[in-house]
């Protein structure tokens, strides 16, 4: 499992983007990039790299670091995946995308059974959660059209998962994901397209970067 030792809010700060890492506390005005804006981390912020805009390597790196760290995903299973894109019919950018967004963690959180990531990294280790009726314990996992995923009958009183699925509408849902609020269980609807993930990443920066 990926674990970085960073106070998590300084990984925003320092890709200059919200990563949405912190669960509840991301949507709120407590976020310190909504505070503070995208000032990078120390006390004023890096003087190196303040005023300058970052270009060709520097820029590609900084995105690929941004995306692993959104995802939480270390160097050699981004890697893998970006190999795996390569391999797969269509834009090998979008395509890096849509294998992340499938990971069953990923799925988790967008779904609304948490408020992070890595809290959703933590359900799926822990066995709290179920795909078509079974067990999945493997955050990797490819959610594919048509799968059902939903919490462990015992686990839905978790006041981490009941409060995070009460308040998931409001952060909002991709239109691949389908809630069933009645049973705190989503449907996977359809394969995740671009328009669903953030339009912030340029995710070319990233296959330039590979393709060296
Ligand atoms: Fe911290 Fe979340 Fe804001 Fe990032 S988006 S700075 S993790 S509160």
């Amino acid at each position: 499992m990926a674990r970085y030792r960073d106070a998590v809010c300084r990984l925003c700060r320092r890709e200059g983007a919200k990563l949405f890492l912190k669960g509840d506390r991301c949507y709120k005005p407590a976020c310190p990039i909504e505070k503070r804006g995208t000032q990078p981390p120390g006390q004023h912020g890096n003087s190196m790299r303040r005023g300058k805009a970052l270009v060709g390597y520097g820029q590609q790196l900084r995105e690929k670091q941004k995306v692993k760290r959104i995802y939480f995903i270390l160097e050699g299973q981004f890697r893998n995946y970006f190999e795996r894109a390569a391999r797969m019919k269509g834009i090998t950018g979008e395509n890096l995308l849509f294998l992340l967004e499938r990971r069953l963690d990923n799925a988790v959180y967008r779904a609304g059974f948490s408020t992070s990531r890595r809290q959703a990294r933590q359900l799926v280790n822990h066995g709290h959660i179920l795909v078509n009726d079974r067990k999945v314990d493997i955050p990797s996992y490819q959610v594919k059209p048509g799968d059902l995923i939903s919490v462990k009958e015992p686990s839905r009183k978790n006041i981490h998962i009941e409060g995070a699925w009460q308040t998931a509408s409001g952060r909002g849902r991709p239109s691949w994901i389908t809630a069933d609020g009645g049973d705190m269980s989503a449907r996977v609807a359809s394969l995740p397209v671009r328009d669903d993930i953030d339009r912030l990443i340029n995710e070319q920066l990233i296959v330039e970067l590979y393709s060296k």
